[in-house]
């Protein structure tokens, strides 16, 4: 065998540290921006498809580090989960959330509920629900203002009792992404989940393509035979729009009726 050369052995180890070194320091920077509630939230609404009414809102995580970069949810919640700082971002996003739920509130009802995503190992830490009631107290807001958003995948290992108690609290539980996990439908209908949310990956195709349309009809059938509400996500034009309002979705959410918004943008869209 020719073996690898001194030269080869060297270019690869200073590739490895370059590599580790940059993923290290966007780690540090993550856990600065954390600990300094740099992190910010912005807010899509979720809209009634019958009236066009605003029924509440997502709260999506934004951040730009000091050097005006941005960098995308799909990259540092994922990071923040490998460095074990979900707690810290998910407690920093809650205080942002609940700030945004105070200064909206004067131009909303107070049926308003903002959705916030809590990641798979958060939803299993037996120290989630203390932790948001500290925040909400905080704020002085009660779970019933807001709705949690899970996954499929966070469900696999979780204990019921954790989504009772969230439930009991007050919160409600939506399904994020739905239909592109591999839960069995009876084990779902034991859950005390309140919303399906149907995944943009499917919306994207109706009504055009045969599976994705059938697939968002049967999500809106057991959405009904679940006793949810149902959510589309991802609704970018009004041919999606119109087959969903024939089909009797309820609600929906995508940039055809508005992007994620800052809070002052978001407070000027509901206000308008
Ligand atoms: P998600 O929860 O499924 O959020 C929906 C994503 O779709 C968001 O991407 C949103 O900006 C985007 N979106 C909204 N309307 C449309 C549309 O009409 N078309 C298309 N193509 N996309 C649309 P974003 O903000 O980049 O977030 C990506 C993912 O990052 C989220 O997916 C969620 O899983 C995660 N994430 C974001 N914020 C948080 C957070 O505070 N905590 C946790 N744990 N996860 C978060
Ligand atoms: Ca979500
Ligand atoms: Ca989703
Ligand atoms: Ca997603």
């Amino acid at each position: 065998a020719k073996g690898i050369g001194k030269g080869t052995v060297k270019v690869y180890q200073e590739m490895m540290t370059t590599s580790r070194r940059s993923s290290l320091t966007l780690e540090s920077l993550l856990r600065e921006a954390i600990d300094s509630r740099k992190l910010e939230v912005y807010l899509q609404p979720k809209i009634h498809l019958g009236s066009g009414a605003v029924h509440g809102a997502e709260v999506l995580a934004r951040w730009t580090t000091d050097d005006n970069e941005r960098i995308a949810p799909d990259v540092f919640i994922p990071l923040a989960e490998e460095a074990g700082l979900m707690r810290r971002l998910t407690d920093c996003i809650m205080v942002k959330a609940c700030d945004a739920l105070n200064q909206i509130a004067p131009y909303v009802p107070d049926s308003f509920r903002l959705a916030v995503n809590i990641s798979a190992s958060e939803l299993a830490n037996e120290h989630l629900l203390a932790s948001l009631r500290r925040v909400l107290e905080e704020f002085d807001l009660t779970p019933s203002r807001f709705e949690i958003e899970l996954t499929e995948t966070a469900l696999i290992d979780v204990e019921l009792k954790i989504l009772v108690d969230l439930k009991k609290a007050g919160f409600t539980l939506a399904l994020d992404d739905f239909g592109t996990g591999y839960s069995s439908l009876s084990y779902l209908n034991r859950l005390p989940i309140d919303t399906l949310k149907i995944d943009k990956s499917f919306v994207a195709n109706i009504p055009l393509e045969q599976s994705s349309t059938n697939l968002t009809r049967s999500i809106i059938r057991i959405a009904r035979d679940m006793g949810c509400s149902v959510v589309a996500e991802g609704v970018e034009n009004s041919e999606q729009h119109l087959f969903l309002e024939s089909e009797n979705c309820q609600l929906a959410q995508g940039y055809l009726y508005s992007k994620p918004l800052p809070l002052s943008e978001f407070i000027e869209f509901i206000s308008s």
